[in-house]
């Protein structure tokens, strides 16, 4: 039997876009690789941005994130040349951050699609997409009017669609960070960047016992190569706890290499096949705009997709036109966060020049209201 979407992966886009679709009673099937404990445990983004939860709340997905997040509108920067605060939440459109852990979302989502009579089967890796036929491993193909490829960046349903001449937009950032999963409370009442020589520190809260920091690292770092001891005491040298007080330290429960890279394929899909979410397009975390991005695409392809099952099928063609320029803009702000965050290394001409710009970026966020409204905008708008 066919079903109207075939949805490969079950991440924050392949759920909120299985929820949507039944909402609008389009019948779809979601085909997640791992277990439902580890897709359920899985630690990744914490901040979301107003419109996702819009978008949530609109479909009756945000008891969890109502119940359970917490709003979060400042954010600090540290450097050399002292400490400034900026109340994100009070500038540009006023919107704030919402923090809820990415693993509960995911939760949340699972819950409520398999209430309201979804089809998940989870330990279903797909292999291979051809048309509207889902190869299964080991299993039978599954086959759908479309297919949704929600299955992130290293999925198959990318690969499909490079195979068939969809071309990408790539920039490597040339940094990398290691991302710390920390048991700890959060040190700070905000989102902590710190600019040093040795590098970027990051810090972001996730709940009241668990902290996330980052330090950027060479590429190729191996985390095990990084003790706790070596961990806590770079965060402390780069945040700078001899003049601002300490951080609160905890367990590591989680270290991972994140290679700064970000692509965006020039369409997010063609024929019966459509991408949302790190499928579509990676971002750099300098931001923290990539769930939020994949909350936007789902949003947009059920919509899409709800059309053209009813026989439209520019609603497709409308689905990337719609998105891409707002992807694009995410991308663009993503990437000057990144300059912002990241000096180059080394002593020669070229470094002093690159860190005296970083500076003065810097300078110009502290100092001014029309930078800080367009940094606020940016920072929390999808
Ligand atoms: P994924 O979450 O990757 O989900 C894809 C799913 O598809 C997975 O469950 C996978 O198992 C499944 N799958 C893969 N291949 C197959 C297959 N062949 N068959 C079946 N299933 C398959 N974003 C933010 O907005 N804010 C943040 O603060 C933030 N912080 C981050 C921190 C870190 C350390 C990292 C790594 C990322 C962060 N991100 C953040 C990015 C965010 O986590 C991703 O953009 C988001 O998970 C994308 O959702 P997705 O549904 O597209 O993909």
């Amino acid at each position: 039997a066919q079903v109207g979407v075939v949805i490969v992966g079950a991440g924050p886009a392949g759920l909120v876009l299985g929820n949507l679709l039944l909402d609008r009673g389009v019948d779809c099937v979601i085909l997640e690789r791992r277990g439902r404990a580890a897709v359920e445990g899985r630690a990744r983004a914490g901040f979301l941005a107003a419109h996702s939860v819009r978008v949530l709340t609109e479909h009756g997905l945000g008891a969890g994130v109502s119940a359970r997040g917490r709003a979060h509108g400042t954010c600090l920067f540290r450097s050399e040349r002292g400490e400034f605060t900026l109340d994100y939440g009070r500038l540009g459109r006023g919107e704030v951050h919402t923090v809820h852990p990415q693993q509960e979302l995911v939760r949340d989502l699972i819950a409520e699609y398999l209430r309201r009579g979804g089809e998940l089967r989870f330990e279903a890796e797909v292999e291979e997409i051809a048309e509207g036929r889902v190869r299964v491993r080991g299993g039978e193909d599954v086959t759908g009017r479309y297919v949704a490829g929600c299955d992130g960046h290293r999925g198959v349903a990318r690969a499909a669609l490079t195979a068939r001449g969809v071309r990408t937009a790539r920039r490597d950032h040339g940094v990398s960070w290691l991302a710390v999963l920390a048991a700890a409370p959060p040190s700070m009442a905000a989102v902590g960047y710190a600019l040093h020589e040795r590098g970027f520190a990051g810090h972001m809260a996730r709940t009241e016992s668990v902290t996330r920091y980052y330090l950027q690292c060479p590429r190729g770092t191996d985390p095990a190569d990084w003790s706790e001891e070596r961990i806590w005491a770079e965060l402390a040298t780069r945040m700078r706890t001899a003049d601002f007080g300490p951080l609160r330290e905890g367990d590591v429960i989680e270290k991972a290499v994140v290679d700064l890279r970000s692509d965006v394929l020039q369409t997010p899909g063609a024929g019966r096949l459509w991408l949302a979410g790190d499928a579509a397009g990676l971002i750099s975390p300098s931001a923290a705009k990539g769930a939020n991005l994949a909350v936007l695409q789902a949003e947009r392809l059920a919509l899409a997709l709800e059309r053209a099952l009813a026989g439209d099928e520019d609603g497709l063609a409308g689905y990337a036109a719609e998105c891409l320029p707002r992807v694009w803009r995410a991308h663009e702000f993503s990437h000057w966060m990144s300059g912002l965050l990241h000096g180059p290394a080394g002593d020669d001409a070229e470094a002093r020049y690159g860190r005296a710009l970083q500076y003065a970026r810097l300078d110009s966020l502290r100092t001014s209201r029309t930078h800080q409204d367009f940094f606020a905008e940016n920072y929390t708008g999808i």
